[in-house]
Protein backbone atom coordinates (compact mmCIF):
# COMPACT_ATOMS: atom_id res chain seq x y z
CA UNK A 1 0.00 0.00 0.00
CA UNK A 2 0.86 3.46 -0.83
CA UNK A 3 -0.62 6.67 0.20
CA UNK A 4 0.12 8.92 -2.74
CA UNK A 5 -0.93 5.94 -5.05
CA UNK A 6 -4.57 6.50 -7.11
CA UNK A 7 -4.19 2.18 -7.77
CA UNK A 8 -4.02 1.21 -4.00
CA UNK A 9 -6.99 3.75 -3.24
CA UNK A 10 -8.63 2.08 -5.38
CA UNK A 11 -7.69 -1.27 -4.06
CA UNK A 12 -8.73 -0.17 -0.44
CA UNK A 13 -12.22 1.25 -1.61
CA UNK A 14 -11.38 4.77 -1.30
CA UNK A 15 -11.99 5.50 -5.21
CA UNK A 16 -14.32 3.86 -6.95
CA UNK A 17 -13.79 1.57 -10.01
CA UNK A 18 -15.59 -0.44 -12.58
CA UNK A 19 -14.42 -3.63 -11.31
CA UNK A 20 -14.30 -6.00 -13.73
CA UNK A 21 -12.18 -9.26 -12.16
CA UNK A 22 -10.84 -9.64 -8.75
CA UNK A 23 -8.41 -12.43 -6.97
CA UNK A 24 -6.41 -13.20 -4.38
CA UNK A 25 -3.45 -11.42 -6.30
CA UNK A 26 -5.22 -8.78 -9.14
CA UNK A 27 -7.63 -6.54 -9.18
CA UNK A 28 -8.75 -5.60 -12.97
CA UNK A 29 -11.15 -2.22 -13.87
CA UNK A 30 -12.06 -0.11 -16.04
CA UNK A 31 -9.71 3.07 -17.22
CA UNK A 32 -11.64 5.70 -16.48
CA UNK A 33 -9.78 7.94 -19.04
CA UNK A 34 -10.30 4.82 -21.57
CA UNK A 35 -8.53 4.68 -25.13
CA UNK A 36 -11.62 2.82 -26.50
CA UNK A 37 -14.78 0.70 -25.57
CA UNK A 38 -13.69 -1.47 -22.78
CA UNK A 39 -10.47 0.00 -22.13
CA UNK A 40 -9.49 -2.58 -18.79
CA UNK A 41 -6.41 -2.11 -16.78
CA UNK A 42 -5.11 -5.12 -14.54
CA UNK A 43 -3.52 -4.12 -11.91
CA UNK A 44 -1.57 -6.47 -8.81
CA UNK A 45 -3.12 -6.36 -5.10
CA UNK A 46 0.45 -5.33 -3.64
CA UNK A 47 1.84 -1.72 -4.64
CA UNK A 48 5.30 -2.49 -7.15
CA UNK A 49 6.72 0.51 -9.16
CA UNK A 50 7.93 -1.78 -12.10
CA UNK A 51 7.71 -5.17 -13.31
CA UNK A 52 11.24 -5.81 -12.43
CA UNK A 53 9.90 -5.31 -8.30
CA UNK A 54 6.78 -7.86 -8.84
CA UNK A 55 7.74 -10.81 -7.23
CA UNK A 56 7.05 -14.23 -9.40
CA UNK A 57 3.89 -14.93 -8.01
CA UNK A 58 1.98 -11.47 -8.96
CA UNK A 59 3.70 -11.26 -12.04
CA UNK A 60 2.48 -14.33 -13.01
CA UNK A 61 -0.81 -13.41 -11.76
CA UNK A 62 -0.87 -10.34 -13.81
CA UNK A 63 0.61 -11.46 -17.05
CA UNK A 64 -1.76 -14.63 -16.36
CA UNK A 65 -5.23 -12.56 -16.04
CA UNK A 66 -4.14 -10.29 -18.86
CA UNK A 67 -4.35 -13.34 -21.24
CA UNK A 68 -7.04 -14.91 -19.60
CA UNK A 69 -9.28 -11.31 -19.59
CA UNK A 70 -8.40 -9.85 -23.07
CA UNK A 71 -10.50 -12.57 -24.93
CA UNK A 72 -13.17 -11.77 -22.90
CA UNK A 73 -12.64 -7.61 -23.24
CA UNK A 74 -12.83 -8.42 -26.77
CA UNK A 75 -16.04 -10.52 -27.13
CA UNK A 76 -18.45 -8.30 -24.36
CA UNK A 77 -17.50 -5.04 -26.61
CA UNK A 78 -17.75 -6.79 -29.55
CA UNK A 79 -14.47 -5.49 -30.93
CA UNK A 80 -12.32 -6.94 -33.69
CA UNK A 81 -9.11 -7.47 -31.87
CA UNK A 82 -7.13 -6.12 -28.55
CA UNK A 83 -3.72 -4.43 -27.91
CA UNK A 84 -2.05 -5.95 -24.26
CA UNK A 85 0.96 -3.98 -23.03
CA UNK A 86 2.39 -2.12 -20.64
CA UNK A 87 4.29 1.05 -20.17
CA UNK A 88 6.93 0.20 -17.87
CA UNK A 89 8.69 3.27 -16.68
CA UNK A 90 8.36 7.14 -17.44
CA UNK A 91 10.43 6.64 -20.24
CA UNK A 92 7.81 4.36 -21.71
CA UNK A 93 5.48 6.44 -20.63
CA UNK A 94 4.05 5.09 -17.42
CA UNK A 95 2.08 7.76 -15.44
CA UNK A 96 0.94 5.59 -12.69
CA UNK A 97 3.67 4.03 -10.25
CA UNK A 98 2.20 1.01 -9.50
CA UNK A 99 2.45 -2.10 -12.42
CA UNK A 100 -0.63 -2.68 -14.50
CA UNK A 101 -1.22 -3.77 -17.98
CA UNK A 102 -3.45 -2.36 -20.28
CA UNK A 103 -6.32 -4.14 -22.36
CA UNK A 104 -7.52 -2.15 -25.65
CA UNK A 105 -10.35 -3.12 -27.64
CA UNK A 106 -9.37 -2.38 -31.31
CA UNK A 107 -12.37 -2.22 -34.42
CA UNK A 108 -11.73 -1.90 -37.62
CA UNK A 109 -11.22 1.59 -38.82
CA UNK A 110 -10.71 3.20 -35.20
CA UNK A 111 -8.06 5.16 -36.73
CA UNK A 112 -5.27 3.70 -34.25
CA UNK A 113 -2.34 2.13 -34.86
CA UNK A 114 -0.50 -1.21 -34.14
CA UNK A 115 2.52 -1.17 -31.11
CA UNK A 116 5.10 -0.66 -33.82
CA UNK A 117 3.69 2.94 -33.93
CA UNK A 118 4.67 4.00 -30.34
CA UNK A 119 8.26 4.69 -31.63
CA UNK A 120 10.18 5.24 -35.08
CA UNK A 121 11.53 1.99 -36.12
CA UNK A 122 15.25 1.72 -36.38
CA UNK A 123 16.00 0.14 -40.31
CA UNK A 124 19.57 1.87 -39.23
CA UNK A 125 20.82 -0.54 -36.41
CA UNK A 126 23.70 -2.56 -38.26
CA UNK A 127 23.32 -6.35 -37.87
CA UNK A 128 26.29 -6.80 -35.63
CA UNK A 129 25.43 -4.24 -32.87
CA UNK A 130 21.54 -6.53 -33.62
CA UNK A 131 23.75 -9.51 -33.04
CA UNK A 132 25.28 -7.79 -29.82
CA UNK A 133 21.79 -7.01 -27.99
CA UNK A 134 20.64 -10.29 -28.48
CA UNK A 135 23.72 -11.79 -26.84
CA UNK A 136 22.98 -8.94 -23.96
CA UNK A 137 19.57 -10.06 -23.28
CA UNK A 138 20.60 -13.50 -23.31
CA UNK A 139 23.03 -12.99 -20.49
CA UNK A 140 20.90 -10.45 -18.51
CA UNK A 141 17.72 -13.13 -18.68
CA UNK A 142 20.10 -16.11 -17.61
P1 LIG B 1 -0.04 4.62 -17.65
O1 LIG B 1 0.30 5.76 -18.56
O2 LIG B 1 0.27 3.28 -18.26
O3 LIG B 1 0.58 4.80 -16.28
O4 LIG B 1 -1.61 4.64 -17.53
C1 LIG B 1 -2.31 4.96 -16.37
C2 LIG B 1 -3.77 4.74 -16.68
O5 LIG B 1 -4.51 4.83 -15.49
C3 LIG B 1 -4.35 5.79 -17.64
O6 LIG B 1 -4.86 5.13 -18.79
C4 LIG B 1 -5.43 6.46 -16.81
O7 LIG B 1 -6.57 6.80 -17.57
C5 LIG B 1 -5.75 5.40 -15.77
N1 LIG B 1 -6.29 5.91 -14.52
C6 LIG B 1 -5.80 6.92 -13.76
N2 LIG B 1 -6.58 7.10 -12.67
C7 LIG B 1 -7.58 6.18 -12.75
C8 LIG B 1 -8.70 5.85 -11.92
N3 LIG B 1 -8.98 6.51 -10.79
N4 LIG B 1 -9.51 4.84 -12.32
C9 LIG B 1 -9.26 4.16 -13.46
N5 LIG B 1 -8.22 4.41 -14.27
C10 LIG B 1 -7.39 5.42 -13.93
ZN1 LIG C 1 -0.16 1.36 -5.48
Amino acid sequence: MSEDCVFCHILDGEIPARVVYEDDNVLAFLDANPLSRGHTLVVPKAHHERIDDLPTADRNAVFETLGRLAPSVEAAVDADGVNVGMNDGKAAGQEVPHVHGHIVPRFEGDGGGAIHSIVRTRPDLPDDELDTIAAGIRGAAE
